[in-house]
């Protein structure tokens, strides 16, 4: 009796590690080693500035609207990668933004990425952090010949937008060093 008891035990104890063994294993790939990791290929971001605009954050646009993102310079086809890990919220295509990714992450924050010209993710999709999540593009108001390609990068923490560069994001405004059009930009 005591022999099946301990042989019971050892039985228990094994499924029970197992269970968390695998919730651990499941878990691990999609914890967040750090705060934010680069939405692209460079870790020092730059921001658009070309003759149809600049992409800081809060730019003004056309019909006294602000920039709801941040704009970063990047090559057509490059990878796009998802800030911190999360749940897919939405995949889809919009007049002005283009072929778009949604995330929704832990907590209040989740991030959109605009201008794709490749979608790798699919609608309520988990994804790690630094995942490639689609390929930079110039889709949408990006479509512009003028406008030099980057990546649409929005951040909203409870349902508030806020500035990417929070986030710990390592992004240098070139704009400065630029001569600034006064006209406003129709893009997003
Ligand atoms: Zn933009």
């Amino acid at each position: 009796m005591r022999f099946h008891r301990s042989r019971k035990a050892r039985f228990i104890c094994l499924v029970v590690s197992g269970v968390i063994l695998g919730i651990v294993g499941y878990r691990l790939p999609f914890l967040n080693w750090r705060r934010t990791v680069s939405p692209l290929e460079a870790d020092l971001l730059v921001v658009r500035f070309d003759g149809k605009g600049d992409g800081r954050f809060l730019a003004p646009r056309n019909g006294g609207r602000r920039h709801r993102g941040i704009d970063l310079a990047a090559a057509v086809g490059g990878p796009v990668y998802a800030i911190r890990s999360g749940r897919v919220r939405e995949v889809g295509t919009d007049l002005g933004l283009g072929k778009f990714v949604s995330l929704k992450h832990d907590g209040t924050l989740s991030s959109l990425y605009a201008h794709l010209d490749t979608l790798l993710v699919t609608d309520g999709q988990r994804v790690r952090q630094g995942q490639k999540i689609g390929t930079v593009g110039k889709t949408g108001n990006a479509r512009h010949p003028v406008i030099q390609p980057h990546l649409h990068l929005e951040v909203m923490q409870r349902d508030q937008r806020i500035n990417p560069a929070q986030l710990g994001l390592e992004i240098v405004d070139a704009s400065s060093s630029k001569t600034q059009t006064s006209a406003p930009s129709t893009s997003n």
